[in-house]
């Protein structure tokens, strides 16, 4: 099971738990709840990248959830306030210094970044992705129903600019995507794209950075030896608490592997702690929990049931009448906060304000958070 980025086999174990259900983004309530798949993460001691070892279970399991409606069940970028204040970051982010005449969108459902592209100048946009009920072309923007790769139906010149948004992650074999990116991308073209950012979460025990669809957990430093290894030069890289934003050209130059990597080895004590964390502020009475996220699907699978009566919500609207861990994700409009013993925000990165949130709302009994 070597490292997915090298190819080394002197590896570390990062995270060990038991099989939990796949998380995606909250099942409905008629529905069979998700398969219950391992929970690995191991990183490289020759070049540091962190990634889920392969396993061919795993990889026919998210085939089938990319290949179904189950896909588009996350929140579209440019749908919705959370959807447009994504995108606007995107695109001010992924956007080359000159506006492109030819974009190609890998994992465009909707293709609201597309449109934007248009707006600016754009004449030739392409979006890909394997949920859509087929291909379709639109005012100019064409949709494929496709998985991106090296042979796809398509005449005229290569692109001004790639687009990946929170797709790599998701794309076991790294060094082929970015070959066929290289194919499909013109002299001076742009690849741009985002992925998580698991360096705070790796750093902290965050228990958000397991999911079964990442087969990679990346950090700048794996980022910079990724596209080092497969000729592209990075541009520009910005870090942001959740996300990297990354602009990379094509570069005939292969460079050496950067080293002096973090050791991420104290991930899984600090994660226990947080799991420790959960199971006492659960502990009794009427618990509200603020975040219908994969982190909380981990959660409800690696603690033991817990004494207090849950109640699961989320800001994102989307996600309400949905299940997660067996619960129902309800409105925050509905649930009367007074009733509610203890409140516990489950997201790391925004649980200040969260905390906030609730503290001005009036909320007056005891709020916790995970982070240590
Ligand atoms: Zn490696």
């Amino acid at each position: 099971m070597p490292c997915l980025l090298c190819g080394g086999d002197h590896l570390c174990d990062i995270l060990t738990m038991p099989d939990i259900e796949v998380f995606v983004g909250g099942y409905a309530p008629g529905a069979a709840r998700p398969d219950k798949l391992p929970c690995r993460i191991r990183q490289c001691l020759d070049c540091g990248h962190v990634f889920q070892p392969a396993d061919p279970v795993i990889s026919k399991t998210m085939d089938a959830i990319y290949n179904s409606v189950i896909a588009q069940a996350s929140t579209a970028t440019g749908v919705g306030q959370w959807g447009r204040k994504r995108a606007e970051r995107m695109l001010s982010l992924l956007s080359p210094p000159t506006p492109p005449r030819s974009v190609l969108e890998i994992g465009s459902p909707n293709a609201y970044l597309l449109r934007r592209f248009q707006e600016q100048g754009a004449t030739r946009l392409v979006g890909l992705d394997p949920s859509l009920p087929g291909n379709e072309e639109h005012e100019g923007v064409q949709l494929l129903k496709a998985v991106f790769g090296p042979d796809l139906p398509l005449s005229g010149p290569s692109f001004d600019l790639i687009l990946a948004c929170n797709v790599f992650e998701h794309i076991e074999n790294m060094h082929q995507m970015l070959r066929d990116c290289r194919k499909w991308l013109a002299d001076e073209g742009m690849l741009s794209f985002c992925v998580p950012n698991c360096e705070q979460q790796l750093v902290n025990g965050d228990p958000a950075v397991f999911m079964h669809e990442h087969w990679h957990y990346f950090t700048e430093h794996s980022i910079r030896a990724l596209l080092a290894r497969n000729g592209f030069s990075l541009w520009h890289l910005e870090k942001e608490a959740d996300n990297l934003y990354v602009q990379a050209v094509k570069s005939d130059v292969v460079t050496a592997l950067p080293l002096d990597f973090i050791l991420y080895d104290d991930y899984r004590s600090k994660l226990s702690r947080c799991l420790e964390r959960f199971t006492v502020a659960a502990s009794g009475g009427n618990v509200l929990i603020h975040g219908a996220s994969n982190s909380l699907n981990n959660i409800l699978g690696w603690v033991e049931p817990v004494a207090g009566k849950l109640f699961v919500t989320d800001n994102d609207p989307q996600k309400y009448g949905k299940r997660i861990g067996g619960f129902p994700i309800r409105d925050k409009a509905g649930i009367p906060l007074t009733d509610m013993d203890v409140i516990v925000v489950i997201p790391y990165a925004y649980a200040a304000t969260i905390r906030n949130e609730y503290e001005r709302s009036g909320y007056k009994g005891r709020i916790a958070v995970l982070v240590a």
